[in-house]
């Protein structure tokens, strides 16, 4: 059991006991899959660990060489979905050191998705901690230039029983994935499918947190997207099916001729941290921006009226992505052309500054790992 004791402002802190790999990847082999590592497929040489039960609370925090989990077949999280995950990336900056961005506010968020799911909150200074000592130990696969280090926090039910109720232990988990730069050339604009048939997240349920099972969910309507010949596929709420939510994955904005913004309200959405920071970055610039509900049919209407300029979606791993086309039953519509707008581009422009410490970073978003 690792050494736990109290910090001064009474949170929780476990020291992590750190066992690096004894074959770590060779810097030749490295270097290699550091070429194109895509998106999600390549993984560095260790994972953070901490496990909890009901009776010593959260204990064993480990980084050690990245490994399967042993699970037994009647584990919870296989049968009830009791998962949750984060998403946030580490960032090269010029002079070699390594940025996180907001990693407080996924350890918050995480906190909050774990109380919706009944499962035990990690205290967010042993989130942070988790994070931190694995990009510490893994540095060397974060890429240069564009690239970045895409980590992955997550927690599942442990506990071997099928009756349903919340699990009495937990494995807490980080990995990391070096990912290339994004889009070459700046990000090409993607076309959405406005799914009718299929919603995301009502209220009082779990649209507003990141579980694994609203993503299982979105899988059908992301089929449907691609079989009409989309990039994506967009939600509408679910009592009149008339407002626009989300992306599977991605938060959307609207810009509108008279320079303003619009973004759909908090409530079933996920609160994305890239949206806050779009909308802080955007109100500092005295650009208005609106939480407002904004219907399909109003969207259609001011896209056709030129009162809409532009259209993006946005989260951590693409930053901002221009919608340039809309397909629905009732016929296409294209946004700007179907061009990247300069809004979209100048938000994005300035939110991957602040990441990479090109930008002085005025909203303490920044932590410094190295
Ligand atoms: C993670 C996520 C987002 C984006 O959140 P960020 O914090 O900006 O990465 C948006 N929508 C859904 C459904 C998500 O899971």
């Amino acid at each position: 059991m690792g050494v736990s004791f109290d910090k001064a402002d009474g949170s929780l802190w476990l020291k992590f006991d750190v066992q690096p790999k004894a074959d770590p990847t060779s810097d030749a082999d490295r270097a290699a899959k550091l070429k194109d590592p895509g998106f999600g497929r390549v993984f560095t040489d260790h994972m953070a660990i901490v496990r909890y039960s009901a009776d010593e609370g959260w204990h064993s925090a480990r980084v050690e060489s990245r490994a399967n989990f042993p699970l037994d077949p009647a584990t919870a999280v296989l049968h009830y979905a009791q998962e949750i995950f984060e998403g946030l990336k580490a960032y090269r900056r010029d002079d070699g050191g390594i940025n996180l961005f907001r990693p407080d506010a996924n350890a918050k968020r995480f906190r909050n998705s774990a109380d919706r799911m009944a499962m035990a909150p990690v205290p967010e200074t042993v989130f942070i901690e988790a994070v931190e000592q694995l990009v510490h130990i893994d540095h060397k696969w974060i890429p240069g230039g564009e690239g970045s280090l895409y980590i992955r926090p997550f927690m599942i039910a442990n506990e071997v029983f099928l009756g349903v109720k919340p699990s009495s232990e937990y494995i807490f988990a980080v990995i990391a994935s070096p990912v290339g730069s994004y889009f070459k050339g700046g990000p090409a604009p993607v076309s959405i499918w406005v799914s009718e048939t299929y919603t995301r997240a009502a209220v009082g349920g779990t649209g507003a947190v990141k579980c694994g099972g609203n993503y299982a969910a979105s899988l059908r309507a992301q089929a449907e997207a691609i079989d009409r010949g989309c990039d994506q596929v967009v939600f509408l709420d679910a009592v009149e099916h008339r407002y626009i939510e989300e992306l599977g994955g991605m938060n959307v904005f609207f810009v509108f001729n008279d320079g303003s913004l619009l973004t759909p309200p908090l409530g079933t959405i996920l609160p994305g941290i890239t949206r806050d920071s779009i909308i802080a970055l955007a109100k500092e610039a005295g650009t208005p921006v609106r939480e407002e509900a904004y219907s399909i049919d109003q969207w259609r209407a001011d896209a056709a009226s030129g009162k809409l300029k532009e259209a993006f979606a946005c989260g951590t791993a693409a930053v901002i992505s221009p919608i340039g086309k809309v397909c629905s039953t009732k016929g296409d519509f294209t946004i700007n052309g179907g061009a990247a707008g300069e809004m979209a581009m100048g938000l994005r422009k300035k939110l991957v500054d602040i990441q990479y410490g090109r930008a002085a970073d005025t909203h303490n978003w920044i932590k410094k790992v190295l």
